[in-house]
């Protein structure tokens, strides 16, 4: 299947436009026309190698959504014209201990991510900022009917990295959490907590943001750079959220946390954090990742979502403005989640 998409050919290239030939349908697979597809930072860090090589060129977008085209002779979970999504998984060993928890995404052997992993004969899979894409069953997810599409598609990455972490650690009604940086992954950490029952603040450099983060949900802002507020809150959460995609000190953040609070990181800095180990052992706090999230909890997320009626604030672009919409991104100027059109490739 000859497939427009845009790519960029080197760490320091602009995106442009490129064609490739998706693989033929096998019989596990759904073709799916795309639609959308939302910019995550990941995009940018992997665009630019800044987690390390990377294989040119390179399509990435892991916040896809469209409509079934065609089904292989064994699918028997989805339907032509039934509005699906892909997020960051496209294949796992299926057999590993994680995956028979249903954790692809921590597949014993590496799962296979939906751009930039190795794919037969040399090749790269190629991620959402295309028109077409051919996706085994297991990792497309069914999107709830009453959901806006273009706003659901961040729901693939930034929806389940927030959800998944929530739910592992059991955020209940009343909790007190803390999100740090208000972009596309912590806004969704907002919406998501809240709707979870949990008393929930951003933390952010940007006062601007400080409208923003109560219309989507939050009960309370602190700037990080008020000394005095941030001294006020001191012992106060017991989850912070860390959604920052640069280096940063943990400090401060360490220091809201109450006795035995847990930061949660999910913001992938390219290069290493600093931490003081004093505040951690004084308070016997914790420090806990997390990637992204299983496909069952994926849907379970996504038909939260629709319970809910949560979807991204998005920013609708064509794909000419991807390179536009990387710089604003970096300089956090979206609110929250800028999103392609891929009708228009
Ligand atoms: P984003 O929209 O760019 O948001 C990041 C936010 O971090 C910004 O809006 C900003 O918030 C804050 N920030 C940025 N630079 C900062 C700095 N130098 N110091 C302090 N705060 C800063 O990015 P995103 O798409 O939400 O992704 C966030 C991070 O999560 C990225 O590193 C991404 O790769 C990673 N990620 C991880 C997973 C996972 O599975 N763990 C999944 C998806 C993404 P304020 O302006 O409010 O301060
Ligand atoms: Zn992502």
């Amino acid at each position: 299947m000859e497939t427009k998409a845009y790519a960029n050919h080197a760490a320091d290239k602009p995106f442009v436009p490129y064609s490739f030939k998706r693989r033929e349908l096998g019989p596990d697979d759904v073709g799916i026309k795309i639609q959308f597809c939302g910019i995550c930072h990941s995009d940018i860090h992997t665009a630019r190698s800044e987690w390390g090589p990377t294989p040119y060129p390179c399509v990435p977008g892991h916040e896809i959504v469209g409509v079934v085209d065609a089904v292989g002779s064994n699918v028997d979970k989805f339907k032509t014209g039934q509005k699906v999504g892909v997020g960051c998984l496209v294949g796992s060993c299926g057999s590993c201990p994680s995956c028979e928890d249903g954790l692809e995404n921590y597949c014993d052997k590496g799962f296979v991510g939906t751009y930039g992993a190795p794919e037969g004969d040399g090749d790269y899979t190629k991620g959402g900022y295309s028109d077409y894409i051919v996706t085994a069953q297991h990792f497309v997810l069914s999107i709830p009917d009453n959901l806006d599409l273009a706003a659901a598609a961040p729901l693939l990455c930034a929806g389940i990295t927030t959800y998944s972490p929530f739910k592992h650690v059991g955020l209940k009604k009343g909790d007190k959490l803390g999100i740090l940086g208000l972009g596309g992954l912590g806004h969704m950490g907002v919406k998501l907590g809240a709707s979870f029952g949990a008393d929930v603040t951003v933390i952010s450099r940007s006062i601007h943001k400080k409208p923003d983060a109560e219309s989507l949900g939050a009960h309370n802002f602190i700037l990080s750079s008020n000394e005095d507020e941030v001294a006020r809150h001191a012992e106060t959460f017991d989850y912070i959220l860390d959604t920052v995609s640069a280096p940063h000190d943990l400090a401060q953040a360490m220091g809201m946390l109450k006795r035995e609070g847990t930061l949660i990181m999910v913001g992938a800095s390219e290069r290493p954090l600093d931490l003081s180990v004093f505040p951690l052992i004084m308070r016997r706090r914790k420090i806990l990742g997390s990637l992204i999230g299983g496909i069952s909890e994926t849907q379970e997320m996504l038909d939260h979502c629709g319970k809910h009626n949560i979807t991204s604030n998005i920013e609708l672009i064509e794909p000419t403005k991807i390179n536009e919409a990387y710089e604003r991104t970096i300089n956090s100027d979206v609110k929250y989640r800028f999103v392609i059109d891929c009708k228009k490739f």
